[in-house]
């Protein structure tokens, strides 16, 4: 039986051959995640054409996300050198660059008038900090606090509310223009600040027949301000604690981490948590223990989805990375039970699934070994899911767009079934199908969760119990 969490891997240089990738998918990636911060258009597409070949060829579902790049700030060294700094000494930031004083270039230009005096400044993601000594019009100086080198076309983080970049920079608004091309499940949209930031996707979309799921980044305070709203209008949510632990304190964030979950959970949308959860291993074949530890506390907080980066798309062992993550999660959802969280029911779909959940908990003496949900818009599963029971969880749709919008759920396997009649009749096979996915005996009972109509989303109203 499969792990009930999920793991997405950045695919890279390390992982982008077929050999690895199927080797991937074995161990137990279930999306794979394309950074457009790096690569050429071109690279994104052959190889998210390769995952799928291979996925086809394994005949598993496994999705593609591919993560825009959103409202970075990048700096550019002269001549794309490093710069070396010592503490306490001064950098500059200006249009050109000057002759022996050390001097960055940032794009987009526009934040150059964002920096105020006093202000912190951070690169090398976080690891370096530089106090804004003093502003003009052209040239900006820092001050580092510490010694370090400075390498070309690495971001910049500026902790400031008020911004207010476009978040589609001209990158990004190319490759959606180019977005039958790559056919993603997922978008991720990094830098989210409010629901109007999603707003502006989901219009671009709406003008294209892409289904595509969107995944909202928190990675920076505004969002953290309004997180609640964010939630209600993405499809899916990343704790993006790379960039997160740079723009809250880092003593706040398995706080932030385990209220995103938390709120998640409330609104069944599906959560990721990403960065740094077994980056040693980008070199070692070991985790530390607090990285274990962390995977593991990830897993108990009820995500829904492990995310691997550098660990996967550089690193010197990506699939070891991989098999050590399964491992992981597969002990711990086994052994204890996850974080509760108080679940209010609003719709009559919320007020079923919340009874066929009682139904369970209240009957240990009934083998239950799965349950089996009919769904259209994969809706009801993902309301199922947020109770990250220890029992797997079959959604059967016919539309394919389900069955990679439910790759991302906690513990739900998802199938492609047509399905031709309007009035919902029990699939005399239902037994014999589910029995291929989960092993059944005789006594074993499935608790089948439908509606009356089929092609009808919001329909569901009837939980059935079927024993073998
Ligand atoms: P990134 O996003 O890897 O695109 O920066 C994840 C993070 O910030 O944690
Ligand atoms: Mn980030």
């Amino acid at each position: 039986m499969n792990k009930k969490t999920k793991i997405m891997a950045t695919i890279g240089p390390a992982s982008e051959g077929e050999e690895v990738i199927t080797r991937l998918i074995e161990a137990g990636v279930n999306i794979f995640r394309f950074n457009l911060k790096h690569n050429v258009f071109e690279w994104h597409e052959k190889i998210i054409c390769r995952v799928k070949e291979v996925a086809e060829k394994m005949k598993v579902e496994v999705a593609i996300l591919i993560d825009l790049q959103g409202p970075e700030i990048r700096i550019d060294t002269e001549n794309g050198d490093d710069i070396g700094v010592e503490e306490g000494e001064s950098l500059f930031i200006a249009n050109r660059f000057v002759k022996d004083q050390k001097t960055i270039k940032i794009s987009p230009e526009v934040a150059v008038k964002k920096i105020k005096t006093g202000n912190l400044v951070f690169l090398n993601n976080g690891d370096l900090r530089l106090k804004v000594i003093k502003t003009s019009n052209k040239l900006i100086e820092l001050q580092a606090e510490s010694k370090a080198t400075i390498k070309n076309r690495k971001s910049m983080n500026l902790v400031s509310r008020d911004l207010d970049l476009p978040i589609l920079p001209s990158h990004d608004l190319e490759v959606l223009a180019r977005l039958d091309r790559l056919d993603p499940d997922y978008i991720a949209l990094s830098f989210v600040r409010s629901k109007k930031d999603i707003e502006i996707l989901k219009l671009l979309l709406s003008k294209t027949n892409h289904k595509v799921k969107i995944i909202a980044k928190i990675e920076n305070l505004m969002a953290i301000e309004n997180i609640e709203e964010i939630i209600k209008v993405a499809d899916g949510i990343m704790i993006a604690r790379g960039d997160l632990g740079i723009e809250v304190a880092i003593n706040e964030l398995a706080y932030w981490q385990k209220k995103i979950i938390d709120l998640c959970r409330k609104e069944s949308k599906p959560v990721i948590v990403a960065t740094q959860m077994l980056g040693s291993m980008v070199e070692n074949l070991q985790p530390t223990r607090a990285e274990a530890t962390d995977v593991s506390n990830a897993v108990f907080d009820g995500t829904d989805v492990l995310m691997l980066s550098e660990e996967t798309s550089v690193g010197k062992h990506p699939v070891r990375v991989v098999k050590e993550m399964s491992e992981i999660a597969n002990f711990c959802e086994k052994v204890q039970e996850i974080r509760k969280i108080e679940i209010q029911t609003e719709t009559p779909t919320e007020v079923l699934v919340d009874a066929a959940v009682k139904i369970i908990l209240n009957n240990k003496n009934l083998k239950i070994k799965a349950v089996v949900i009919f769904t259209e818009s994969g809706n009801t599963a993902r309301i199922f899911s947020r109770y990250r029971l220890n029992l797997p969880i079959i959604a059967m749709t016919d539309k394919k767009e389900t069955v990679k919008g439910l790759v991302m759920s906690f513990g739900v396997e998802s199938y492609y079934k047509k399905f031709n009649e309007t009035n919902f009749r029990m699939p005399k096979s239902l037994v014999k199908n589910i029995s291929s996915i989960v092993p059944l005996e005789s006594g074993d009972t499935l608790v089948v969760i439908h509606g009356n109509n089929w092609m009808e989303s919001e329909s569901t109203s009837d939980i059935s119990l079927v024993t073998v």
